[in-house]
């Protein structure tokens, strides 16, 4: 069976993306099967750049198909920051709190109560033997100043839907039909299951 190795360390990624691949007929690795590995140096200018750059480095080091994620917050006040550097939008990776913090205080500085927001996600398939795809999602939302639910990750308690929820409250399922993440793996789902029937 095709092995993918899906080239993020992030474990709510992994399950986000895992789900998606669940009808494929693939064995779907992580980053964890193949021991310490260096982290890729994501300095591209977009999403798109930076999934590229993530696929294609961790294929090198693993010797496997690879799908990479990029993703982040873009909101419109400011100027689309954090953006790429949603993940270490306080200048260091990973912390979820800190950054949301950084993103409250941000919006105070520029004298917004809330503010029109977007999630965008650019994923990246690479095999060894030189196919790429590419797809991408994006998800509107508003930003507000009150954290409401549990699920989800980073941004995901402060990004308000029309309907009043936040992306924290809902299941990875109803997640999974509206975020900028499912529209990317549905697309590149359907592009992978073209790609494996013909070989
Ligand atoms: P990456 O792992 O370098 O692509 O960083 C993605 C960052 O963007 C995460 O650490 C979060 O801060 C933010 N982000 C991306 N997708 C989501 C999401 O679905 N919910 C909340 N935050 C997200």
């Amino acid at each position: 069976m095709k092995k993918i190795v899906i080239a993020t360390k992030n474990e709510k990624k992994i399950l986000e993306l895992k789900a998606a691949f669940s009808a494929l007929p693939v064995e779907i690795l992580s980053l964890d099967d193949f021991g310490e590995l260096p982290d890729a140096i994501e300095d591209g200018n977009t999403f798109e750049e930076n999934a590229e750059i993530k696929a294609r480095f961790f294929m090198s080091k693993t010797n496997c198909a690879c799908l990479a994620d990029d993703s982040g917050l873009e909101v419109d006040a400011l100027n689309g920051l954090p953006g790429v550097h949603s993940a270490r939008f306080v200048g260091y990776h990973g912390d979820d709190a800190a950054n949301n913090q950084k993103l409250l205080d941000e919006l105070d500085r520029v004298g917004v109560a809330e503010a029109k927001s977007d999630y965008r996600c650019a994923l990246v398939f690479i095999d060894l033997n030189g196919t790429k795809f590419e797809t991408q999602g994006i998800c509107y939302g508003t930003i507000k100043k009150i954290a409401r639910g549990t699920g989800g990750f980073g941004y995901d308690p402060y990004f308000y839907f029309d309907s009043g929820k936040t992306m924290a409250e809902l299941s990875l399922e109803e997640k999974d039909k509206i975020s900028h993440r499912g529209a990317a793996l549905r697309q590149m789902v359907d592009q992978l299951k073209k790609y494996l029937s013909k070989r």
